[in-house]
């Protein structure tokens, strides 16, 4: 059996069907509040098929045309991360039994088998960062890592990058390569199915799959290739780790400094960011206490406070912690860059600033 199968657009409904039969919790893209995140799905009519996305420097519009593509548009706000490493739970609780004597109980999350429809290659790769964080250090993420194995991916190659888009230039986009479960790729009568798994494989083969066209294989080439020209940013490549930590003292951070709101919007659609704080919630009948983790932020005041002081006390050594932790001291933490090119931080940064054009303002170079 080939590998790469033709699925007819009248015929994507069995996706879902074939992963809710197969016990999955099925989640896909959908419009709320004027813009696409993921939600429960069980009828693809619910997908945002017409639609399509106007990005650029602090803007996020929507649109509709007579298309009948689903996924015509780049990311939203939202990555895979608030499904694995979840903005607030719960870790661990402590009751004082009858006795008085206090018990700690680890919170442990339920493994459910979760399908995710609409996944783009740049969130792939930023799950990949992610797993690095919590499943390959020291110490794992028991939570994180039941989530990660109850996850099913179903990525879509991009067909229609945003302006702020630039994963060509960090190569890791807008095809997806890998660690994917079913890989789709959009045209204008249906999709290529590719399996990408042996949980892939289980789904791919229940699938009504006819043969694919080299005509199909032909458009789908042509596709990704126009997906990779129209990306207008990209960061400046040669040396740039190096570059960035030799300018700490730049006066371009200062100068960023004063537009930027220390929001820390930036990280928290960031796929990759995986900064939190662990807080306690305890109980008023002093019976019983939660202590839980939270998504924290480098732009917060309380994120580098540490002794009685704050390492960090103004914006300018903010923005530039979370650019130098980006762009430079990931690699030496991870061995690879935290950015996949998404572009969501200059997307939803209400200040319009916007990552590539700091950093080669830093360095040197052009973002475009
Ligand atoms: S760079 Fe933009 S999104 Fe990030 S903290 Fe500053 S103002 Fe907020
Ligand atoms: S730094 Fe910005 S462009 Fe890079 S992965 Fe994070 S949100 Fe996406």
């Amino acid at each position: 059996m080939e590998q790469t199968q033709f699925l007819q657009r009248q015929d994507l409904q069995s996706l879902v069907d074939v992963l809710i039969a197969e016990g999955y919790r099925v989640l896909g893209p959908q419009v709320r509040d004027a813009a696409i995140v993921y939600d429960e799905l069980a009828d693809v009519s619910h997908l945002p098929v017409g639609v399509h996305d106007q990005q650029s420097p602090g803007q996020y519009h929507l649109n509709r045309s007579q298309s009948q593509r689903s996924f015509a548009w780049a990311n939203g706000s939202q990555a895979l991360k608030p499904l694995l490493f979840t903005a607030r739970e719960v870790l661990w609780r402590a009751e004082r039994d009858a006795e008085g004597k206090i018990n700690f109980v680890q919170a442990q999350a339920a493994l459910q088998k979760t399908a995710v429809i609409g996944v783009r290659s740049c969130d792939l790769a930023a799950m990949r960062i992610q797993d690095q964080v919590f499943l390959e250090q020291q110490y794992q993420d028991e939570n994180y890592r039941a989530r990660r194995e109850g996850l099913f991916t179903v990525a879509v190659n991009c067909s229609h990058p945003a302006e702020t888009c630039f994963c060509a230039s960090t190569g890791d986009g807008p095809t997806a390569k890998s660690g994917y479960d079913l890989l789709l790729t959009e045209l204008d009568e249906g999709f290529l199915v590719t399996a990408g798994s042996e949980a892939g494989k289980q789904i791919f083969i229940q699938l009504p799959l006819e043969l694919a066209s080299d005509q199909q294989h032909f458009a789908a080439g042509e596709q990704a290739l126009h997906a990779e020209q129209v990306q207008i940013r990209k960061l400046p490549q040669a040396g740039l780790a190096d570059k960035l930590l030799a300018n700490l003292d730049h006066p371009r951070w200062r100068e960023v400094a004063e537009r930027c709101l220390s929001c820390g919007n930036c990280t928290m659609v960031c796929p990759t960011c995986f900064c939190h704080k662990e807080v306690e919630q305890p109980q008023l009948d002093g019976q019983t206490t939660e202590h839980l983790r939270e998504w924290d932020s480098c732009f917060t005041q309380g994120h580098s406070y540490i002794h009685g002081t704050v390492i960090r006390e103004d914006t300018e050594k903010r923005y530039r912690q979370w650019l130098t932790h980006k762009l430079a001291t990931w690699l030496q933490q991870f061995g690879n860059s935290g950015c996949v090119g998404c572009g969501r931080c200059i997307s939803w940064c209400p200040a319009a600033i916007d990552l590539t054009e700091e950093a080669a303002a830093i360095v040197g170079g052009e973002n475009g």
